[in-house]
Protein backbone atom coordinates (compact mmCIF):
# COMPACT_ATOMS: atom_id res chain seq x y z
CA UNK A 1 0.00 0.00 0.00
CA UNK A 2 2.88 2.76 1.03
CA UNK A 3 4.72 1.57 -2.36
CA UNK A 4 1.29 2.47 -4.33
CA UNK A 5 1.16 5.67 -2.64
CA UNK A 6 4.69 6.06 -3.73
CA UNK A 7 3.59 5.31 -7.22
CA UNK A 8 0.58 7.62 -7.43
CA UNK A 9 2.79 10.56 -6.31
CA UNK A 10 5.62 10.41 -8.52
CA UNK A 11 2.54 10.32 -11.21
CA UNK A 12 0.65 13.52 -9.34
CA UNK A 13 4.48 14.71 -9.51
CA UNK A 14 4.87 14.40 -13.35
CA UNK A 15 1.69 15.33 -13.94
CA UNK A 16 2.15 19.08 -11.35
CA UNK A 17 5.19 19.60 -13.70
CA UNK A 18 3.41 18.84 -16.87
CA UNK A 19 0.91 21.39 -16.20
CA UNK A 20 3.13 23.99 -14.82
CA UNK A 21 5.31 24.12 -17.76
CA UNK A 22 2.29 24.18 -19.89
CA UNK A 23 0.92 27.02 -18.03
CA UNK A 24 4.17 29.03 -17.48
CA UNK A 25 4.71 28.60 -21.49
CA UNK A 26 1.38 30.16 -22.14
CA UNK A 27 1.76 32.72 -20.03
CA UNK A 28 4.81 33.99 -21.77
CA UNK A 29 2.88 34.21 -24.48
CA UNK A 30 -0.90 35.09 -23.28
CA UNK A 31 0.15 37.24 -20.10
CA UNK A 32 -3.97 37.81 -19.44
CA UNK A 33 -6.29 34.65 -18.80
CA UNK A 34 -9.46 35.03 -21.49
CA UNK A 35 -12.37 37.21 -19.13
CA UNK A 36 -15.05 34.92 -18.41
CA UNK A 37 -18.08 37.04 -17.36
CA UNK A 38 -19.53 35.78 -14.01
CA UNK A 39 -22.95 34.63 -16.17
CA UNK A 40 -21.18 32.96 -19.31
CA UNK A 41 -18.77 31.04 -16.14
CA UNK A 42 -20.17 27.79 -15.54
CA UNK A 43 -21.31 27.31 -19.55
CA UNK A 44 -17.82 28.10 -20.25
CA UNK A 45 -16.07 25.54 -17.93
CA UNK A 46 -17.13 22.55 -16.60
CA UNK A 47 -16.97 22.83 -12.57
CA UNK A 48 -19.63 20.51 -11.85
CA UNK A 49 -19.28 17.91 -9.18
CA UNK A 50 -20.73 14.66 -10.22
CA UNK A 51 -21.62 10.68 -8.64
CA UNK A 52 -19.22 9.05 -10.76
CA UNK A 53 -15.27 8.78 -10.69
CA UNK A 54 -13.73 10.28 -13.72
CA UNK A 55 -12.04 9.04 -16.27
CA UNK A 56 -8.27 10.50 -15.31
CA UNK A 57 -7.56 12.24 -18.65
CA UNK A 58 -10.67 13.45 -18.81
CA UNK A 59 -10.26 14.41 -15.51
CA UNK A 60 -6.22 15.89 -16.53
CA UNK A 61 -8.05 17.52 -19.41
CA UNK A 62 -10.62 19.59 -17.69
CA UNK A 63 -8.35 20.95 -14.61
CA UNK A 64 -6.09 21.72 -17.58
CA UNK A 65 -8.31 24.21 -18.71
CA UNK A 66 -9.34 25.47 -15.12
CA UNK A 67 -6.37 26.06 -14.45
CA UNK A 68 -5.42 27.99 -17.89
CA UNK A 69 -8.29 29.83 -17.37
CA UNK A 70 -7.67 31.39 -14.46
CA UNK A 71 -6.25 35.39 -13.89
CA UNK A 72 -2.55 35.38 -13.95
CA UNK A 73 -1.16 37.29 -10.90
CA UNK A 74 2.31 36.61 -11.89
CA UNK A 75 2.64 37.82 -15.42
CA UNK A 76 3.76 41.15 -16.94
CA UNK A 77 0.02 42.37 -17.20
CA UNK A 78 -0.56 41.90 -13.06
CA UNK A 79 -0.75 45.45 -11.46
CA UNK A 80 -4.33 45.19 -10.02
CA UNK A 81 -3.40 44.33 -6.30
CA UNK A 82 -0.64 44.69 -3.81
CA UNK A 83 0.85 40.95 -4.71
CA UNK A 84 2.56 39.60 -7.67
CA UNK A 85 5.09 37.82 -9.68
CA UNK A 86 6.71 34.11 -8.95
CA UNK A 87 9.78 34.32 -6.54
CA UNK A 88 11.19 30.76 -7.16
CA UNK A 89 12.94 30.37 -3.92
CA UNK A 90 9.67 30.95 -2.10
CA UNK A 91 8.02 28.73 -4.34
CA UNK A 92 10.04 25.91 -3.29
CA UNK A 93 9.66 26.31 0.16
CA UNK A 94 5.84 26.94 -0.69
CA UNK A 95 5.29 23.26 -2.58
CA UNK A 96 7.49 21.91 0.08
CA UNK A 97 5.02 23.15 2.96
CA UNK A 98 2.63 21.56 0.97
CA UNK A 99 4.25 18.12 0.01
CA UNK A 100 5.58 17.83 4.10
CA UNK A 101 2.06 18.99 5.56
CA UNK A 102 2.81 19.77 9.03
CA UNK A 103 0.82 21.61 10.88
CA UNK A 104 3.05 24.18 13.28
CA UNK A 105 1.27 24.08 16.45
CA UNK A 106 3.93 21.80 17.86
CA UNK A 107 7.03 20.78 17.98
CA UNK A 108 6.30 17.21 17.57
CA UNK A 109 4.07 17.65 14.72
CA UNK A 110 6.49 19.78 12.60
CA UNK A 111 9.98 19.52 14.31
CA UNK A 112 12.85 21.44 12.67
CA UNK A 113 10.02 23.64 11.20
CA UNK A 114 9.34 25.14 14.29
CA UNK A 115 12.38 26.03 14.02
CA UNK A 116 12.79 27.69 10.66
CA UNK A 117 9.74 29.79 11.86
CA UNK A 118 11.42 30.53 14.81
CA UNK A 119 14.74 31.90 13.29
CA UNK A 120 12.85 33.97 10.69
CA UNK A 121 10.54 35.65 13.89
CA UNK A 122 13.74 36.64 16.17
CA UNK A 123 15.70 37.99 12.71
CA UNK A 124 13.02 39.78 12.14
CA UNK A 125 12.86 41.41 15.83
CA UNK A 126 16.51 41.70 15.39
CA UNK A 127 16.60 44.17 12.25
CA UNK A 128 13.32 46.17 14.51
CA UNK A 129 15.96 46.44 17.31
CA UNK A 130 14.38 44.44 19.90
CA UNK A 131 15.78 42.20 22.63
CA UNK A 132 15.24 39.04 23.62
CA UNK A 133 11.83 40.05 25.41
CA UNK A 134 10.37 39.97 21.77
CA UNK A 135 8.23 37.85 20.32
CA UNK A 136 5.79 37.07 16.88
CA UNK A 137 4.31 34.54 15.11
CA UNK A 138 2.80 33.54 11.48
CA UNK A 139 -0.86 34.69 11.66
CA UNK A 140 -3.47 33.50 8.25
CA UNK A 141 -3.33 37.30 6.74
CA UNK A 142 -2.80 41.16 7.45
CA UNK A 143 -6.24 41.69 8.59
CA UNK A 144 -5.74 38.49 11.00
CA UNK A 145 -2.81 40.47 12.53
CA UNK A 146 -4.22 43.30 12.70
CA UNK A 147 -7.33 41.50 14.43
CA UNK A 148 -4.56 39.78 16.95
CA UNK A 149 -3.38 43.44 17.73
CA UNK A 150 -6.00 44.55 18.38
CA UNK A 151 -7.04 41.97 20.56
CA UNK A 152 -3.70 41.97 22.78
CA UNK A 153 -4.04 45.86 23.45
CA UNK A 154 -7.73 44.99 24.31
CA UNK A 155 -6.23 42.34 27.04
CA UNK A 156 -3.61 45.21 28.23
CA UNK A 157 -6.63 47.67 28.65
CA UNK A 158 -8.47 45.03 30.85
CA UNK A 159 -7.00 41.66 31.65
CA UNK A 160 -10.82 40.53 32.49
CA UNK A 161 -11.91 40.96 29.02
CA UNK A 162 -10.86 37.54 28.09
CA UNK A 163 -13.55 35.93 30.82
CA UNK A 164 -16.13 38.14 31.02
CA UNK A 165 -16.29 39.91 28.42
CA UNK A 166 -16.40 43.48 27.13
CA UNK A 167 -18.04 45.23 29.73
CA UNK A 168 -17.02 49.44 29.20
CA UNK A 169 -17.01 51.26 26.14
CA UNK A 170 -13.19 50.94 24.40
CA UNK A 171 -12.16 53.11 21.24
CA UNK A 172 -9.92 52.41 18.58
CA UNK A 173 -8.01 54.89 16.49
CA UNK A 174 -7.05 54.51 12.84
CA UNK A 175 -6.84 57.02 9.61
CA UNK A 176 -9.09 57.35 7.41
CA UNK A 177 -7.50 55.77 5.12
CA UNK A 178 -6.18 52.66 6.89
CA UNK A 179 -7.59 48.74 5.95
CA UNK A 180 -11.14 48.30 6.79
CA UNK A 181 -9.99 45.18 8.45
CA UNK A 182 -9.20 47.29 11.62
CA UNK A 183 -13.57 47.68 11.61
CA UNK A 184 -14.09 44.74 10.99
CA UNK A 185 -11.62 43.18 14.03
CA UNK A 186 -13.26 45.84 16.09
CA UNK A 187 -16.97 44.10 15.57
CA UNK A 188 -14.97 40.96 16.20
CA UNK A 189 -13.42 41.77 19.14
CA UNK A 190 -16.55 43.14 20.76
CA UNK A 191 -15.59 46.99 20.76
CA UNK A 192 -17.88 47.62 18.03
CA UNK A 193 -17.55 49.44 14.63
CA UNK A 194 -19.09 52.13 15.93
CA UNK A 195 -16.05 52.92 18.65
CA UNK A 196 -13.43 52.77 15.88
CA UNK A 197 -12.39 56.49 14.82
CA UNK A 198 -11.42 57.12 11.92
CA UNK A 199 -8.90 60.44 12.24
CA UNK A 200 -8.39 62.95 9.04
CA UNK A 201 -5.78 62.62 6.87
CA UNK A 202 -3.30 65.39 5.75
CA UNK A 203 -3.35 66.11 1.94
CA UNK A 204 -0.47 63.51 1.44
CA UNK A 205 -3.08 60.54 2.99
CA UNK A 206 -1.05 60.41 6.43
CA UNK A 207 -3.15 60.49 9.68
CA UNK A 208 -2.49 63.93 11.31
CA UNK A 209 -1.32 63.78 14.79
CA UNK A 210 -2.78 67.30 16.52
CA UNK A 211 -6.52 65.47 15.26
CA UNK A 212 -5.73 62.02 16.65
CA UNK A 213 -4.85 64.18 20.03
CA UNK A 214 -7.88 66.08 20.40
CA UNK A 215 -10.16 62.84 19.43
CA UNK A 216 -9.12 61.21 22.27
CA UNK A 217 -9.78 63.61 24.43
CA UNK A 218 -13.13 64.52 23.63
CA UNK A 219 -13.48 60.43 23.53
CA UNK A 220 -12.17 60.40 27.17
CA UNK A 221 -14.22 63.24 28.37
CA UNK A 222 -17.54 61.80 27.13
CA UNK A 223 -16.54 58.66 29.37
CA UNK A 224 -14.75 56.06 26.96
CA UNK A 225 -11.93 54.32 27.63
CA UNK A 226 -9.27 54.58 24.66
CA UNK A 227 -6.84 51.91 24.40
CA UNK A 228 -5.50 51.22 20.84
CA UNK A 229 -3.60 53.32 18.26
CA UNK A 230 -3.45 51.92 14.45
CA UNK A 231 -0.63 53.75 12.37
CA UNK A 232 -0.38 52.45 8.86
CA UNK A 233 3.10 52.18 7.16
CA UNK A 234 1.81 52.02 3.16
CA UNK A 235 -2.19 53.12 3.29
CA UNK A 236 -3.69 50.67 0.73
CA UNK A 237 -4.93 53.08 -1.95
CA UNK A 238 -1.75 56.03 -1.63
CA UNK A 239 0.65 53.92 -0.29
CA UNK A 240 1.44 56.56 3.16
CA UNK A 241 3.24 56.15 6.36
CA UNK A 242 1.73 57.57 9.43
CA UNK A 243 4.53 59.32 11.46
CA UNK A 244 5.21 56.44 13.58
CA UNK A 245 6.96 58.63 16.35
CA UNK A 246 4.07 61.55 16.47
CA UNK A 247 1.67 58.98 17.02
CA UNK A 248 3.99 57.01 19.85
CA UNK A 249 4.56 60.37 21.61
CA UNK A 250 0.26 60.84 22.02
CA UNK A 251 0.36 56.85 22.93
CA UNK A 252 2.67 57.25 25.30
CA UNK A 253 0.80 60.63 27.05
CA UNK A 254 -2.66 58.76 26.88
CA UNK A 255 -1.15 54.88 28.15
CA UNK A 256 -2.48 53.39 24.51
CA UNK A 257 -1.54 50.33 22.53
CA UNK A 258 0.54 51.56 19.16
CA UNK A 259 0.17 49.00 16.11
CA UNK A 260 2.06 49.47 12.77
CA UNK A 261 -0.08 47.69 10.08
CA UNK A 262 2.81 47.20 7.47
CA UNK A 263 0.80 44.16 5.68
CA UNK A 264 1.57 46.49 2.55
CA UNK A 265 4.81 48.29 3.10
CA UNK A 266 6.17 47.21 5.81
CA UNK A 267 9.30 45.41 4.64
CA UNK A 268 10.98 48.65 4.20
CA UNK A 269 12.19 47.66 7.52
CA UNK A 270 14.54 45.48 4.81
CA UNK A 271 15.92 48.33 3.14
CA UNK A 272 18.96 50.96 4.59
CA UNK A 273 17.66 53.34 1.54
CA UNK A 274 13.39 53.33 2.20
CA UNK A 275 13.14 52.22 5.98
CA UNK A 276 13.28 55.85 7.61
CA UNK A 277 10.04 55.33 6.04
CA UNK A 278 8.99 53.74 9.13
CA UNK A 279 11.16 55.68 11.88
CA UNK A 280 10.11 54.88 15.30
CA UNK A 281 9.40 51.48 14.80
CA UNK A 282 11.28 50.00 17.54
CA UNK A 283 9.50 52.09 20.06
CA UNK A 284 6.23 50.64 18.97
CA UNK A 285 4.59 47.48 20.72
CA UNK A 286 3.41 45.36 17.51
CA UNK A 287 4.14 45.40 13.87
CA UNK A 288 3.18 43.20 11.26
CA UNK A 289 3.72 43.42 7.39
CA UNK A 290 2.85 40.81 4.60
CA UNK A 291 5.90 38.94 3.05
CA UNK A 292 3.70 37.92 0.34
CA UNK A 293 3.35 41.58 -0.59
CA UNK A 294 6.29 43.41 -0.93
CA UNK A 295 8.68 40.71 -0.67
CA UNK A 296 6.84 38.60 -3.15
CA UNK A 297 6.65 35.65 -1.62
CA UNK A 298 3.18 33.52 -2.81
CA UNK A 299 0.12 34.05 -0.50
CA UNK A 300 -0.52 34.18 2.02
CA UNK A 301 2.52 35.18 4.73
CA UNK A 302 1.71 37.31 7.60
CA UNK A 303 4.00 38.44 10.18
CA UNK A 304 2.65 39.57 13.56
CA UNK A 305 5.80 41.29 15.66
CA UNK A 306 5.53 41.95 19.64
CA UNK A 307 7.49 44.26 21.51
CA UNK A 308 7.20 42.09 24.59
CA UNK A 309 5.81 38.98 23.79
CA UNK A 310 3.76 38.27 26.70
CA UNK A 311 0.81 39.75 25.38
CA UNK A 312 0.90 36.84 22.93
CA UNK A 313 0.77 34.44 25.50
CA UNK A 314 -1.80 36.24 27.48
CA UNK A 315 -4.28 36.84 24.78
CA UNK A 316 -3.21 33.31 22.79
CA UNK A 317 -2.55 30.72 25.19
CA UNK A 318 -4.92 27.89 25.56
CA UNK A 319 -4.10 24.75 28.06
CA UNK A 320 -5.30 21.60 26.22
CA UNK A 321 -4.05 18.05 26.75
CA UNK A 322 -4.73 16.62 23.83
CA UNK A 323 -1.97 18.70 21.99
CA UNK A 324 0.38 20.26 23.98
CA UNK A 325 1.66 16.81 25.18
CA UNK A 326 5.75 17.46 25.06
CA UNK A 327 8.59 19.90 25.00
CA UNK A 328 8.52 23.39 26.30
CA UNK A 329 5.79 26.56 24.92
CA UNK A 330 9.03 28.18 23.39
CA UNK A 331 8.46 25.31 20.48
CA UNK A 332 5.01 25.14 20.77
CA UNK A 333 3.91 27.90 18.63
CA UNK A 334 0.31 26.75 18.54
CA UNK A 335 0.39 28.34 22.58
CA UNK A 336 0.53 32.20 20.54
CA UNK A 337 -2.01 31.67 17.43
CA UNK A 338 -5.45 32.54 16.45
CA UNK A 339 -5.90 28.92 14.78
CA UNK A 340 -5.35 25.65 15.94
CA UNK A 341 -3.91 23.66 12.81
CA UNK A 342 -1.47 26.18 11.49
CA UNK A 343 -0.23 25.95 8.04
CA UNK A 344 3.59 26.36 7.45
CA UNK A 345 3.39 29.64 6.01
CA UNK A 346 7.11 30.50 7.41
CA UNK A 347 9.08 27.83 5.10
CA UNK A 348 8.41 29.95 2.16
CA UNK A 349 10.20 32.97 3.59
CA UNK A 350 12.71 30.99 5.02
CA UNK A 351 13.94 29.76 1.72
CA UNK A 352 13.81 33.04 0.28
CA UNK A 353 15.92 34.59 3.06
CA UNK A 354 18.04 31.65 3.11
CA UNK A 355 18.79 31.55 -0.65
CA UNK A 356 19.09 35.34 -1.40
CA UNK A 357 20.68 36.76 2.28
CA UNK A 358 19.21 40.00 3.61
CA UNK A 359 21.00 41.83 0.94
CA UNK A 360 18.48 39.93 -1.36
CA UNK A 361 15.01 40.90 0.71
CA UNK A 362 16.51 44.75 0.73
CA UNK A 363 17.41 44.80 -3.34
CA UNK A 364 13.64 43.68 -3.62
CA UNK A 365 12.70 46.42 -2.13
CA UNK A 366 14.42 48.90 -3.65
CA UNK A 367 13.59 47.51 -6.99
CA UNK A 368 9.96 48.34 -6.37
CA UNK A 369 10.38 52.37 -5.63
CA UNK A 370 12.93 52.00 -8.27
CA UNK A 371 10.53 51.03 -10.37
CA UNK A 372 7.10 53.59 -9.01
CA UNK A 373 10.29 56.16 -10.00
CA UNK A 374 10.27 55.41 -13.46
CA UNK A 375 6.12 55.26 -13.32
CA UNK A 376 6.14 58.56 -12.09
CA UNK A 377 8.76 60.23 -14.57
CA UNK A 378 6.68 59.25 -17.56
CA UNK A 379 3.48 60.70 -15.93
CA UNK A 380 5.30 63.62 -15.16
CA UNK A 381 6.75 63.86 -18.59
CA UNK A 382 3.15 63.86 -20.45
CA UNK A 383 0.53 66.26 -20.36
CA UNK A 384 -1.87 63.62 -21.13
CA UNK A 385 -1.60 62.44 -16.75
CA UNK A 386 -2.49 64.02 -13.52
CA UNK A 387 -0.70 62.59 -11.06
CA UNK A 388 -2.18 61.80 -7.42
CA UNK A 389 0.40 60.21 -5.08
CA UNK A 390 3.69 61.01 -4.32
CA UNK A 391 7.48 59.95 -4.07
CA UNK A 392 8.44 57.17 -2.03
CA UNK A 393 5.69 55.33 -2.80
CA UNK A 394 5.34 52.22 -4.68
CA UNK A 395 1.39 52.98 -6.21
CA UNK A 396 1.06 55.21 -8.28
CA UNK A 397 -1.85 57.31 -8.53
CA UNK A 398 -3.00 58.89 -11.65
CA UNK A 399 -5.64 59.64 -14.24
CA UNK A 400 -5.25 59.88 -18.50
CA UNK A 401 -6.77 62.22 -20.55
CA UNK A 402 -9.67 63.03 -17.70
CA UNK A 403 -11.33 59.53 -18.79
CA UNK A 404 -13.01 58.19 -15.64
CA UNK A 405 -10.23 55.36 -14.49
CA UNK A 406 -12.95 52.93 -13.84
CA UNK A 407 -13.86 53.14 -17.64
CA UNK A 408 -10.15 52.85 -18.71
CA UNK A 409 -9.85 49.90 -15.97
CA UNK A 410 -12.96 47.58 -16.52
CA UNK A 411 -12.35 47.91 -20.28
CA UNK A 412 -8.50 46.60 -20.29
CA UNK A 413 -9.55 43.90 -18.00
CA UNK A 414 -12.42 42.84 -20.13
CA UNK A 415 -10.44 43.12 -23.51
CA UNK A 416 -7.68 40.60 -21.82
CA UNK A 417 -5.10 43.95 -21.84
CA UNK A 418 -3.95 44.69 -18.15
CA UNK A 419 -5.23 43.89 -15.08
CA UNK A 420 -5.12 47.28 -13.21
CA UNK A 421 -7.38 48.90 -10.80
CA UNK A 422 -8.62 52.37 -9.22
CA UNK A 423 -9.11 53.55 -6.03
CA UNK A 424 -9.61 57.03 -4.83
CA UNK A 425 -8.63 60.02 -1.92
CA UNK A 426 -10.15 63.24 -1.44
CA UNK A 427 -13.08 62.81 -3.98
CA UNK A 428 -10.75 61.77 -7.05
CA UNK A 429 -11.07 58.85 -8.19
CA UNK A 430 -7.88 57.30 -10.28
CA UNK A 431 -5.71 54.81 -11.66
CA UNK A 432 -4.18 52.97 -9.47
CA UNK A 433 -0.38 51.00 -10.65
CA UNK A 434 1.57 48.71 -8.39
CA UNK A 435 5.09 48.55 -8.53
CA UNK A 436 4.57 45.55 -6.07
CA UNK A 437 6.04 42.81 -8.50
CA UNK A 438 10.01 43.37 -7.94
CA UNK A 439 10.96 40.88 -11.17
CA UNK A 440 9.75 43.30 -13.52
CA UNK A 441 12.37 45.90 -14.94
CA UNK A 442 11.66 49.63 -16.63
CA UNK A 443 10.61 47.68 -19.61
CA UNK A 444 7.84 46.36 -18.50
CA UNK A 445 6.59 49.41 -16.40
CA UNK A 446 6.60 51.38 -19.64
CA UNK A 447 4.98 48.70 -21.48
CA UNK A 448 2.35 49.43 -19.16
CA UNK A 449 1.65 52.91 -19.91
CA UNK A 450 2.22 52.18 -24.24
CA UNK A 451 -0.42 49.11 -23.89
CA UNK A 452 -2.76 51.35 -22.01
CA UNK A 453 -1.94 54.49 -24.15
CA UNK A 454 -2.74 52.43 -27.22
CA UNK A 455 -5.69 50.67 -26.02
CA UNK A 456 -7.26 54.32 -25.41
CA UNK A 457 -6.34 55.46 -28.09
CA UNK A 458 -7.32 52.66 -30.83
CA UNK A 459 -9.93 50.70 -29.19
CA UNK A 460 -11.95 53.45 -26.07
CA UNK A 461 -12.35 55.84 -28.37
CA UNK A 462 -13.96 54.05 -30.87
CA UNK A 463 -15.88 52.71 -28.19
CA UNK A 464 -17.20 56.02 -27.07
C1 LIG B 1 -3.45 44.03 2.27
C2 LIG B 1 -3.59 44.86 3.49
C3 LIG B 1 -4.18 44.33 4.65
C4 LIG B 1 -4.84 42.98 4.67
O1 LIG B 1 -3.95 41.93 4.51
P1 LIG B 1 -4.55 40.50 4.07
O2 LIG B 1 -3.36 39.60 4.10
O3 LIG B 1 -5.11 40.70 2.71
O4 LIG B 1 -5.61 40.14 5.06
C5 LIG B 1 -4.21 45.11 5.78
N1 LIG B 1 -3.69 46.36 5.78
C6 LIG B 1 -3.13 46.91 4.68
C7 LIG B 1 -2.57 48.28 4.76
C8 LIG B 1 -3.08 46.18 3.49
O5 LIG B 1 -2.54 46.72 2.39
Amino acid sequence: MAGNQNINMNNTLAQFADLANTMIAEEAQKPMAQHIPTDELFSTLDLSLADEAMDEAAFIASFKELVLSTPKTATKAFFNQLFGGRNEKAILGELFAVLLNNSMYTYKAAGPQIGVEKVVLEKVNEIIGWGPQSGGTFAPGGSMSNYMALLMARDVINKDIRHQGVRGAYTAYTSEASHYSISKNAAFAGIGRDQVRKIKTDDQGKMIPAELKEQIKADLAAGYTPFFVNATAGTTVLGAFDDIISLRNICDEFGLWLHVDGAYCGAVLFSKKYKHLIKGIENVDSFSFNAHKMLGTPLSCSLIMVKDKQHLNASFSNDASYLYQTDDDEFNPGKTSLQCGRRNDALKFWTLWKSVGTDGLEAIVDQQFHLADVARKHIRNNPDYTLYSFDESVSICFNYKDIPARDICTALYEHNELMVGYGSFDGEEFIRLVTVNAQNTDVEILEFFEKMEKFVAETLSIEA
